[in-house]
């Protein structure tokens, strides 16, 4: 095998020295595992945190799961690998496209850089989704929990994946893996729950399990994760689409949710982020006064026009909503509120999407040398790989 340093999207990764294991925890904020330590049941990441590499970073924007997991495994943000969400708008068709697979990706992932300049490259994904959007030109052992039939609303397929994830690097002897979980667990237990801490006690028995099989682990997560629902319960929502009609009339602008999926379970498609779109093409005058009365409204962290979110929050600019909305930290956005079925959802809301799920932790079982260096610019959930090769010691 020819050791070389790989360059994909403008960067430059070391050849992997030992075998480099990226762990995305989806949806884990760093209270999560911060109580989980608390409570005493998450030992291997306690140690992390004391005494290896430990630092808040942040998510690409939206703070959605596919967004990330795509920035993660590209290095770069969706700017440049295209993948703003579950849905865009296509401008030229009129229709909300879902986005789930590979061909709307425009970056080359690191892992598949690799994988074609001979690394032996594995790819662990808790839902089926994630695995084909990710391993896309990888020649290695890509397996979705999902395919294997266990429930995609549990706990345990985000266990499995990272147990399979240690299978794997033992019977496999991959030098690079990357291991995707699902934030089923976080959409609907707080940080501290009997649950939660359950759950993250299997996730360190993993993780330590793959840090005694000798690779460097880097740790992070998509996004964090908020209760959205007031103390009686009731999900504080915004309805754009409702909002938007009533001011400019019905239609007259289209409201499209990036978090939209199929799992309606786990969010009933109501995450702090939505793009509003006003018409066929990029609007040009950005609908100053729109933006402005979107601003103004109660739960809104953001409303930002087109070019300026572009620029503001690393977006594609052919995918991006003439004006960007998130939501605060408290809140979501709703199309129409007729539109949402929320008896689906089996406990108070908590989810993602906006600046509020922005923070995110990164924990790797290694010093990095000059990240003291790095850390004067902001650091990203997808300077993971970057961490992992070039800055471990
Ligand atoms: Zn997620």
């Amino acid at each position: 095998m020819l050791v070389r340093d790989v360059t994909v999207n403008g960067r430059t990764y070391g050849w992997p020295a030992r075998p480099l294991v990226v762990v995305c925890l989806d949806g884990s904020a760093f209270e999560y595992i911060d109580r989980a330590i608390v409570a005493g049941v998450a030992p291997f990441l306690r140690s992390l945190v004391s005494s290896g590499f430990f630092r808040l970073v942040h998510s690409a924007l939206p703070s959605i799961t596919n967004t990330n997991n795509a920035s993660i495994v590209t290095g770069v943000p969706p700017a440049v690998h295209g993948i703003i969400g579950n849905f865009f708008l296509d401008r030229s068709t009129g229709e909300a496209v879902m986005m789930n697979d590979a061909s709307f990706l425009r970056a080359e992932t690191i892992l598949s850089a690799f994988s074609r300049a001979g690394a032996r490259v594995a790819i662990v994904t808790a839902k089926d989704k994630l695995r084909r959007l990710l391993c896309h030109d990888v020649d290695g052992p890509c397996l979705s929990i999902e395919a294997k039939g266990v429930e995609v609303y549990s706990a345990e397929l985000s266990e499995r994946a990272l147990a399979e994830g240690v299978g794997l690097l033992e019977s496999a002897a991959p030098n690079i893996m990357y291991v995707s979980t699902s934030d089923y667990v976080q959409h609907k237990h707080a940080p501290g729950e009997a649950a939660a801490n359950r759950f993250y006690a299997a996730l360190d028995r993993s993780l330590a399990a793959i840090d005694r099989l000798g690779a460097t682990l880097v740790v992070t997560a998509d996004h964090g994760m908020r209760a959205k629902a007031d103390t009686a319960g009731r999900v504080r929502a915004v309805f754009l689409q409702d909002v938007v009609d009533d001011w400019l009339g019905r239609d007259t602008a289209r409201v499209v949710l990036p978090i939209t999926d199929p799992y309606v379970r786990h969010h009933g498609s109501l995450g702090s982020c939505a793009m509003v779109y006003l018409g066929a093409e990029p609007v040009i005058v950005e609908a100053p006064a729109l933006v402005e009365r979107i601003n103004g409204l109660r739960g809104i962290d953001v409303a930002v026009a087109h070019a300026e979110a572009c620029r503001r929050f690393d977006l594609p600019l052919d995918r991006t909503g003439d004006i960007v909305v998130f939501a605060d930290a408290e809140t979501v956005i709703g199309t129409r509120a007729t539109e949402h079925d929320l008896s689906a959802l089996d406990a108070p809301l908590r989810s993602h999407g906006g600046r509020a799920e922005q923070q995110v932790p990164m924990l790797v079982n290694r010093r990095a040398g000059d990240i003291a260096v790095a850390a004067k610019t902001q650091l990203h959930n997808y300077d993971a790989f970057d961490v992992g090769l070039n800055r471990c010691e």
